[in-house]
């Protein structure tokens, strides 16, 4: 056996949901060379696992670090917690097919002004390729980022031509390798686009094994017939659907996700369907007022009008400023914040459910942002694992690995299998924590002690390693398509 690193001694926890077990893993040329109960060659590279955990990468199903990954390879927020693939473009929202100086909100969740420069989505990806990250990427193409290309006016549907346009810049992205469409008709650039619109945009994805990601139209009283939408545009796209971060808005919602999560159970019966969650009674985006009024609380996370709201109570810079709630939006716009608004009963049910990934929905550039950029996973794995017991191990893990391959149609990631790459995450069971909180949100995990990317040390269990072997990944079907 000619390796080039055996990791010994360690409990094997292997993405398929299955027990763990005690053996050894080989890496060599990036992939994994054998896995289980081989003895190592004499003189071979080794390290001691001391008994922990070793796992396939976590794949973090929903991400907006499409400028991050660019402005901040190194993926600290994410390699930190045992991350080694994002998904990139969720909610309508991805940088790349758009050239502009200032963009609408929610453009701007992506970062600062600069970030759009691509004008085509193979551009976006070259620049990948030639400056990679820490971290793999499956990239999603916005809906609303292909309105705010081609229309000259978001706050209507799109003409027939403009469907085109869009269908064209959708079917380049879908050659230079996304792996589908988001949409995110909840926000002002979108919410004026109807069911049809989208259908015709998304021709491009039949016949190639797409993903239909959507941030829905509505994820409180109506949640439901926007869900049959989303159900509908899969079913005309060929497209599997993705029901992003979702959640029960306000509390009169709340214990419906026992009918939600029946009608997903429902549909996957006939049409490919899952959905991502993360482990908070909280969620974040732009600041609006319809959230804030379903939120028992509402967390300010930046603020262009009124910076020294940043990290306060929106009630109390209400209080503060003497201003009702629209006056005082006015007035810190445009600003995001983090709003209470889920049960915790809902989201433990939400994570029980077979099709769920895990997926952080984190706004990496925010200056106080909502603490599950940095802490997702480990908090996945610290509190509905070890505290609660709400999910075992190796179910917490499948979720994060193997579940989120298999959905994403990657064949060759996600499982501890001679052959697939070799992105792996070795993590103490007992110890792993998310330190991030609502108060102090950026915070690194502990517990994570090592994380390779494509056979590549990327985390020390201190620190990034400062390489970045990430790839742009491709679809599956892509090769054969094209
Ligand atoms: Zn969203």
């Amino acid at each position: 056996m000619q390796a080039d690193l055996i990791i010994t001694n360690a409990l094997i926890v292997d993405g398929s949901g299955g027990a763990p077990v005690r053996g050894n893993l080989a890496i060599q040329d990036q992939r994994i060379l054998a896995v289980g109960e081989f003895q190592p060659p004499a003189g071979a590279n080794t390290r001691d696992a001391g008994g922990k955990v070793l796992a396939p990468g976590f794949i973090d199903s929903h991400t907006h670090d499409d400028g991050y990954l660019l402005a901040h390879p190194d993926m600290t927020p994410k390699v930190s917690q045992g991350i080694t693939t994002v998904v990139t473009g969720n909610c309508g929202i991805s940088l790349a097919p758009l050239v502009r100086d200032a963009v609408p909100q929610p453009l701007d969740l992506l970062g600062p002004p600069g970030l759009f420069r691509f004008a085509t989505f193979a551009d976006w990806v070259a620049h990948l390729q030639a400056q990679p990250a820490a971290t793999n990427v499956i990239a999603l193409v916005g809906h609303t980022t292909l309105r705010v290309a081609v229309m000259d006016d978001t706050a209507r549907a799109a003409t027939p031509r403009e469907r085109e346009a869009m269908a064209g810049l959708l079917d380049e992205a879908m050659r230079a390798g996304a792996f589908g469409v988001s949409t995110g008709t909840f926000y002002p650039p979108a919410a004026a686009a109807p069911t049809d619109e989208i259908i015709d945009v998304c021709a491009p994805l039949a016949g190639r094994g797409a993903i239909y990601a959507t941030h829905l139209r509505d994820e409180a009283d109506h949640i439901v017939p926007a869900m049959e939408e989303a159900l509908e545009i899969g079913r005309a796209t060929g497209a599997r659907v993705v029901f992003s971060h979702h959640k029960l808005a306000g509390e009169r919602n709340h214990g419906r996700s026992r009918e939600t999560l029946e009608l997903i159970t429902r549909a996957a019966a006939r049409q490919p369907v899952c959905l991502d969650c993360h482990p908070y009674p909280a969620t974040s985006t732009m600041l609006r007022l319809d959230r804030a009024r379903l939120a028992s609380r509402t967390l300010i996370t930046w603020s262009k009008g009124y910076p020294a709201a940043t990290g306060r109570d929106f009630s109390e810079v209400q209080a503060e400023l003497g201003l009702d709630d629209e006056a005082a939006l006015a007035r810190l716009a445009p600003a995001g914040a983090i709003y209470f608004l889920m049960s915790p009963d809902d989201v433990t049910r939400i994570f029980q459910h077979p099709l769920t990934m895990v997926g952080s929905d984190g706004l990496p550039f925010d200056p106080h942002p909502h603490p599950r950029q940095w802490g997702t996973f480990t908090r996945v794995l610290r509190r509905l694992v070890r505290e609660e017991g709400t999910l075992s191990l190796p179910a917490a893990i499948h979720r994060m690995t193997g579940l989120a391959a298999s959905q994403y149609g990657l064949a060759d990631r996600g499982l501890l299998k001679a052959g697939h790459y070799a992105d792996l995450v070795l993590l103490d069971p007992d110890t792993v924590a998310d330190l991030a909180t609502f108060a102090e949100p950026v915070r690194r995990s502990e517990g994570i002690e090592a994380v390779w990317v494509n056979g590549t040390l990327v985390w020390n269990g201190r620190a990034a390693s400062g390489a970045r072997p990430g790839q742009v990944l491709r679809p599956a079907g892509a090769r054969a398509a094209a």
